[in-house]
């Protein structure tokens, strides 16, 4: 079975509101060079306006059908163009019984002129994904089987998330606290990085409001530099926090090696893309739970790649999700269920335009679970009505 055509589809919508970013990141003013250190022009990273991702959509000589998505919360239109300029023309005429070695064609493609990172990276991903759909759709398999296997039935995921708000929203934090707990969920991850001292309290509001018996964690986003990673470690640390995710920019290799050497609490990191890079952290045992992105990370062969590598170093794995379509929550969850060293799974809490509005039939969490499906491929119907009301308004497609 071959692949006869592909097509990529970006999407948008409007950005669910309350943002889990803080108004700042978008869209916002582009921020002064003030007396602020770290300089924040310098660590706050752009997000669109609108919730934006790109589908990808590859069609085979069998009828079969397989969906993708890659990731781009900006410029959709970007990533879009890569797939139907660069990695379509790749891909149409391989066979499907060869995903890895369509993967390394397509990595191959662009190496040296970007091939390991970023938008590239991204579409490449969304190939993948579509790939491994349309394969498990025709052995009428879910994906999850393909990989090895469920090692768990209902996979533990936390809820993302809560913004930390500084001393003087802490109401409004424990109100958010309150609210995931009655909804289930009994891991919940605190979005710090905002200012060293503010975050902590934000962290200790969630704590006092669910207890011990809650799992807490934190992404700093890459915000602060080394000491001050190293003093709200050291707190977070007294809060039992389960992990401190991206503490300092990801540059920074031989700065996690030494906040993992003086923090006992592991260390995550959200950017690793491909197994070359995730190499060079375990390596310097600088992260503990690798949380490569499906829709970022070379897709579902380099994610279970990056997992395993992983594994070999006595660290965990977990799929980074933050926010996405239907296709890329299903992709996620399928790998999570097939990793033996899974940590727990990151799920959107907020509004979700391109959530279930795109697949009707994509689960929900029970009991801060979610239950892998058994229906083939990555388990969801895309409706492609409502993929035709989300696109991306004046894309037309540049290439066959
Ligand atoms: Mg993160």
């Amino acid at each position: 079975v071959k692949v006869v055509s592909v097509s990529a589809i970006p999407l948008e919508a409007p950005q669910p509101a309350p943002s889990y970013w803080g108004a700042l990141t978008w869209g916002g003013p582009p921020g002064e060079v003030g007396r602020a250190y770290p300089v924040a022009v310098r660590r706050r990273y752009t997000y669109s306006e609108k919730i934006s991702t790109v589908l990808v959509r590859i069609d085979t000589d069998d009828g079969v059908t397989g969906w993708g998505e890659a990731k781009a919360p900006v410029a959709p239109a970007v990533v879009a163009g890569i797939v139907d300029r660069l990695l379509a023309p790749i891909a149409i005429g391989t066979r499907l019984d060869e995903i890895a070695v369509t993967w390394e064609r397509m990595y191959a493609a662009m190496r040296v002129r970007g091939h390991d990172s970023g938008f590239w990276l991204e579409a490449l991903s969304g190939m993948d994904i579509a790939l491994w759909d349309a394969w498990a759709r025709l052995l009428g398999q879910p994906v999850w089987a393909l990989l090895g296997g469920r090692f768990r039935e209902a996979v533990p995921v936390y809820a993302s998330g809560i913004p930390a708000t500084g001393a003087g929203g802490l109401g409004e934090v424990r109100r958010q606290t309150e609210d995931l707990l009655a909804r289930g969920y009994r891991a919940i991850k605190v979005a710090i990085g905002v200012d060293p001292q503010a975050d902590i309290p934000s962290v200790a509001a969630v704590r006092e409001t669910c207890g011990d018996a809650c799992q807490i964690l934190a992404d700093a986003a890459g915000s602060y530099d080394f000491r001050q990673a190293l003093s709200v470690g050291r707190r977070l640390q007294e809060l039992d926090v389960a992990f401190f995710e991206m503490p300092i920019p990801p540059e920074h290799i031989d700065g996690y090696a030494r906040l993992a050497a003086a923090l006992d609490i592991p260390l995550a990191l959200d950017s690793v893309a491909t197994r070359y890079r995730a190499l060079e952290f375990l390596r310097k045992d600088a992260v503990h739970v690798m949380q490569p992105d499906v829709c970022r990370a070379g897709g579902i062969t380099e994610t279970l790649r990056i997992a395993s590598l992983a594994d070999a170093f006595g660290a965990q794995a977990t799929p980074h999700v933050s926010i996405g379509s239907a296709v890329h929550f299903a992709a996620s969850l399928q790998v999570a269920a097939a990793l033996p060293n899974l940590s727990v799974l990151e799920h959107w809490v907020g509004g979700n335009p391109l959530g279930s509005a795109l697949a009707p039939d994509l689960d929900e969490p029970i009991n801060g679970a979610r239950q892998p499906p058994a229906a083939p491929g990555l388990g969801i119907t895309v409706d492609e009505k409502a993929v035709e009301r989300l696109r991306l308004e004046g894309w037309t497609r540049s290439a066959k």
